[in-house]
Formats: C-alpha cells, structure tokens, sequence
C-alpha cells in the first residue's frame, strides 16, 4: 500500500500529527476527510458524501443520515508523517463525543463555507477548541461556489473568531473557475487543471503579482508585529524569509494568537495537498505539547509523551463491531503491547489487550505495540467505558475527564 507507514520503525514522536477536522454541519467536513485519505493513499477510491459511500461514514446509521454521529480514528501517511485523523461529530446532538474527540487531537483544520464565512456553529465549534487548547488552522472551503469570498470569510474570522488571520494563499480564478492557490511564502501557484493529485507547480500568473507581492507583504507585516525573532529580522532585513515565515506561523499556531488561512475547494479536489503540508508544518506533533495531567489519591500527576515512561492513555470511543468491541484511545505515556494488562481506574478492573489495531480507512491493520502520543484501537477489554483511563497497574491515575459540554446552540 502507498505512503504506508504502518510498520516503520523509523516513524518518530514528531512525526505525527493528532488531527482533527472541524465544522459545523454542512461546511465540508466530510468531503475533506475523505479527499484527505484519498490524498494520502489511505484510500483509492473517492466516495461522495451524496452517495453514502465516503470512507468515515461507514455506519449505516450515518448513511441513512448523512451526518458523521460516530467518531473514528483513521491513520495515513504524508511525506514521512503519520496522520491520525480523528472524526469528530459535527451535529450539535454530540456535543459530549465532539468534546471526548477534543480531547484527544493535537492540532484541528476548521473548514469554514467560502459563501457563508464565519456561521454560529462555527463559532460553537471554534470556542470549544479554545477550551481544550486544540491549535488550529482555517480552511476555507467551497471556493469554487458562486458567491465565494476569501476576503469576507477572513474579515468574519476577525470579527467573530478573534484571532488575527494570517492568510497563507490567494485563490487561483473565481466560483467555477477556481482552479487553485497561489502560495504567498513560496510565491508559486499550485493548480489541478485535472481535478485530484499533485499540483502543478508554476510561477504566479501576471495579473497575480501585485496581488500576490501585497499579500506577502501583508503576511510579513503581520507575523513580525506578532513575533519577536520575526521582527528582529524585518527590522534588520525589510523582509523575511519563508522558513523564518514558517517558523514564526508554526510558534503563533501554537500559542492560538494568529491563525493560518488557506484556501480550496475539497469537492473539486483542489488544495487538499498544501492543506497537508500547512498541517505537517504548523501543526504540533505530540511532543510538542505539555505533559498531560491526570490524579491519584489526591494529588497531581504527570506524564510524558514518553515511550519508556508508564502506560497511561484515554479511552475516547468504544465500538460494538462485526468483530467485537474496540477501544479507541489516545496514548499519552509508554507503550501499550500485544497481550499487556492493564488498568482501568475508572471501573478498578484489570483489562487484557489482546490485539492493538490502527484504523485505515474501512480496515484495521494489526501492529505489535503503540506508544506514547499515538492513537489506535483495542480489543480485548470487556468494560472499559468512553472517558476511562488505562494505565499501568502499578503506576495509577485518572486522566483529567474533558471539559464538559457547552450548552447546544441553535442554528436557524
Ligand atoms: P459536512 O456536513 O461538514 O461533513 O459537509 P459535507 O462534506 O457533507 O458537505 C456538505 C455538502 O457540500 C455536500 O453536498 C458536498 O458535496 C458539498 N461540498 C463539500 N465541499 C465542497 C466544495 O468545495 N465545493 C462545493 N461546491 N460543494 C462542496
């Protein structure tokens, strides 16, 4: 299989990437995912959202609604990362699943609609981020519809989502001549004149280099306001470089006070690759973050992303399958072997591991063990409920439950 990463050994923590995509209902969400897996090779085949055959609605209550209710963790591989792709439920039905999923990614793509910008689940959505401290990046999405507008989504990210958008690319043709982005820091355009694969890679069209030279200026003005290394550079040099750019973007992504705007259109199929790299290179891996917080008898503990370090992982989703009951869960300390016993404190019971599993796309790939900062799936525990902590027996704790759903909002 392609780009499959299953079984290096090379693969390391800063390789990968706990990614989530959010949306509220509608704006695209599924359409990326899939386009995603389809980008990276997890799958081969692109399934329409309209048909009922996209790859995480493999539910058949899904189909039948249309709507993503069951949150499923899918690995792929990107140019040597590994991406854990963690569907997060965009119907206000599930707040509770949305925030067990929040809890568990790294780094989130939010698509926003090009026509409508900024909407009120948007805003539901971005505001629970914020809370789970999930960095993130904005896709906005639909560029090909009439009526699309990057101008007036990035002013509505200003206005309603606060952060200061830093737009990253400027779109290649309008509504349905959409045909892909200029990249402001590579000053190059990238177009799929095909629809789905690798860009082709050109120099800014002519009557895009005004825009495309005020953009980045633009863009260097605004990251050196915002960046202290960025600006001693500018002061020095009137200019900064793309890997300074980069750098500065992915230090900003972090720390939640800018956000990174690109631009696509997922149904056509054009902008899912830079979306890819924008997520590899602004993104944080898990170890990047701080060690996660948890208690036992009363008092604080920490762990790692710490392969040697003992065991503890969260339990975000358990599925009743054709082949049993499987756990997903995050692993944010050790590793977790083939045949291990381990805790779980929120039930006190001692669980067997009898399989680890990662999820590709619409099948589970057997490894041997999984470690810290990784996502996969188990079989073998009978009890373990969503939200349980599973941990080494001798070295206990409760991972700090996620933060509790907000009140639902009603969309009109
Ligand atoms: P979700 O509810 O956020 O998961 O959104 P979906 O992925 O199901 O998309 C909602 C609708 O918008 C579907 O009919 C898609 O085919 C359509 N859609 C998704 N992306 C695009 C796009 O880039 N352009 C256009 N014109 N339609 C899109």
């Amino acid at each position: 299989m392609r780009n499959d990463l299953t079984r290096s050994p090379a693969l390391s923590l800063a390789d990968v990437r706990n990614l989530g995509i959010l949306a509220h209902v509608d704006a695209g969400k599924t359409t990326v995912t899939e386009r995603i897996l389809h980008a990276t090779g997890a799958v081969h085949r692109t399934g329409e959202v309209h048909e009922g055959t996209t790859v995480t609605d493999f539910d058949a209550q899904e189909r039948e609604r249309g709507i993503t209710i069951f949150a499923a963790a899918v690995s792929c591989a990107w140019k040597g990362r590994r991406i854990n792709l963690i569907d997060t439920p965009g119907h206000v039905d599930f707040a509770d699943e949305v925030e067990r999923s929040l809890r568990v990614l790294d780094g989130a793509v939010v698509v926003l609609d090009a026509v409508a910008g900024v909407e009120p689940q948007s805003e539901a959505v971005w505001r629970q981020a914020d809370r789970h401290g999930v960095p993130r990046i904005v896709l906005v999405n639909k560029m090909d519809r009439a009526g699309a507008d990057l101008d007036a989504a990035v002013a509505s990210i200003r206005e309603r989502l606060h952060p200061a958008p830093l737009v990253v690319q400027l779109p290649v043709g309008a509504e349905d001549g959409f045909r892909g982005v200029v990249d402001l820091l590579d000053q190059r355009a990238l177009t799929w004149p095909g629809g789905a694969g690798e860009p082709v890679v050109t120099p800014v069209p002519e009557e895009l280099r005004t825009a495309a030279a005020r953009g980045r200026r633009e863009l260097e003005e605004a990251v050196a306001e915002r960046h202290p290394g960025a600006l001693e550079e500018f002061c020095e040099h009137g200019t900064l470089t793309a890997a300074t750019l980069r750098a500065a973007l992915r230090d900003l992504t972090r720390t939640g006070e800018a956000v990174v705007v690109l631009c696509g259109s997922a149904y056509r199929d054009k902008g899912v690759e830079p979306l890819l790299d924008a997520v590899a290179d602004y993104l944080p891996s898990p170890l990047d973050l701080p060690p996660v917080t948890g208690s036992w008898e009363g008092a604080e503990v920490r762990r790692e992303a710490d392969p040697e370090g003992p065991l503890a992982a969260l339990a975000f989703k358990v599925n009743a399958t054709a082949t049993g009951r499987l756990t997903s869960l995050r692993i944010y300390s050790g590793t977790l072997r083939k045949g291990d016993v381990v805790r779980d404190t929120t039930t006190g019971r001692t669980e067997r591991v009898a399989r680890v599993l990662r999820l590709r796309a619409d099948r589970y790939t057997e490894v041997a063990a999984a470690v810290a900062g990784d996502i996969v799936a188990v079989a073998g525990p009978k009890a373990v409920r969503a939200g349980a902590t599973l941990c080494a027996r001798e070295h206990p704790l409760v991972l700090e439950p996620p933060a509790p759903a907000e009140p639902v909002v009603s969309v009109a």
